[in-house]
């Protein structure tokens, strides 16, 4: 479910191993679509479509956290669902998720269920600003949040948000953000690929180093904690945990994605076993494969943006794919827009500093 850029290489590693894919999302000629064999168009409440659709595949598993849970639930009256509905169910609500961590002893920021200008003012003087506002269900890439500084009007703050739950978090000065992908298989063996590091633009994912420029010790932390959750949760499948490093060495679990992530693309041209090939094995049932890196890499999105601001309107493949160990993945979208993922590059290199000095080499070679 879902037939976005994470379908599309989830699709093309089942391909190759031989499976046949269906997509059902609103969306026509998707990015999905255009590799599955089958490409369903029908909303998500759509029930008759949704039915319909499980009856006539063996497992189900989805690339997009925001199918409803209700869509979930029928479909799993006819076929094997994986990650569990329940695991999507608490990942695509922000306040279940914190709940979900925090009652299992994980570490996240303070935070307070919001849901009237009342209760922020509340929560404000309980936590002390600045923290961050953010709406509990459906917010992605910084959209649905605001950060708020002492002095700040909580009663104009609260408008945009009123009419939904929302959450308010305090405030971490973290170091760097980093992520860790992890996998747990049907007999409950587990792996995580080496530390992703993120570095943000305009509160889009811009680049990953992997593995991240942090000490081993630190690492070997994140990876733990991220098969704390993946445990907590009795996952199958593949989960992001994207988290705050801060200075003193702790880890805060900032969010979840029950599916493959944006940092870890890198895996699909630098691991043995990519994060989608993975999903693959997790959800049929198959045994983990090896996560060990092929390199170290980097990856750098691509935005329409680039498209807008390339000098002819279309980016110079050529000149990014003559810069040795440059990988170019493009995901079908027929419209570039500003912030609109449009595909990504991957770069090996001698080092991660090396493989991301050639990613961004190659994207800004792109503009011509
Ligand atoms: P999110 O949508 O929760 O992933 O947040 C998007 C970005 O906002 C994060 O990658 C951080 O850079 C920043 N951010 C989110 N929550 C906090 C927080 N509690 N403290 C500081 N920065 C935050």
């Amino acid at each position: 479910m879902g037939s976005g850029q994470l379908g599309r290489m989830f699709a093309i590693e089942a391909r190759k191993m031989g499976y046949r894919i269906h997509t059902l999302s609103p969306d026509r000629d998707s990015p999905t679509g255009q590799i599955a064999e089958r490409e369903v168009v029908a909303s998500y409440s759509d029930e008759a479509a949704v039915r319909d659709f499980a009856k006539g595949i063996s497992v189900l598993t989805f690339e997009f956290e925001n199918v409803p849970s209700q869509t979930i639930e029928w479909a799993a009256e006819h076929c094997i669902v994986r990650p569990a509905g329940r695991v999507l169910h608490i990942c695509q609500h922000r306040l279940r998720e914190k709940e979900f961590l925090s009652s299992a002893g994980l570490p996240v920021a303070p935070f307070r269920k919001v849901t009237s200008a009342g209760e922020l003012v509340q929560a404000a003087a309980e936590l002390g600003l600045p923290g961050v506002l953010k709406t509990a269900a459906f917010g992605y890439d910084g959209k649905g949040q605001r950060k708020l500084s002492p002095g700040d009007d909580l009663v104009e703050a609260w408008q945009p948000f009123d009419g939904a739950p929302a959450v308010l978090e305090g405030f971490v000065k973290f170091e760097r953000e980093v992520s860790v992908i992890v996998c747990r298989g049907v007999d409950g063996a587990m792996a995580t690929w080496p530390v992703c590091e993120n570095e943000h633009a305009n509160h889009i994912l811009d680049i990953t180093y992997c593995p991240a420029r942090i000490p081993d010790r630190i690492a070997e932390d994140a990876r733990a904690l991220a098969q704390r959750v993946a445990l907590a949760l009795d996952l199958v499948g593949v989960l992001a945990v994207e988290m705050f490093l801060l200075a003193d060495g702790d880890l805060v679990i900032n969010e979840l994605a029950p599916r493959p992530h944006n940092s870890g693309h890198f895996s699909f041209d630098a691991s043995v076993t990519s994060q989608f090939a993975q999903q693959v094995r997790t959800v049929c049932g198959l045994p983990l494969g090896c996560t060990d890196s092929l390199a170290p890499a980097a990856m750098s999105n691509l935005l329409g943006d680039v498209w807008l601001e390339s000098r002819t309107g279309t980016p110079d493949w050529a000149a990014a794919l003559a810069i040795p160990g440059v990988h170019l993945h493009l995901y079908g979208k027929a419209e570039p827009k500003r912030g609109r993922k449009m595909g990504h590059i991957t770069a090996t290199g001698r080092d991660v500093e090396d493989a991301a000095a050639r990613a961004r080499a190659a994207r800004s070679a792109l503009l011509g």
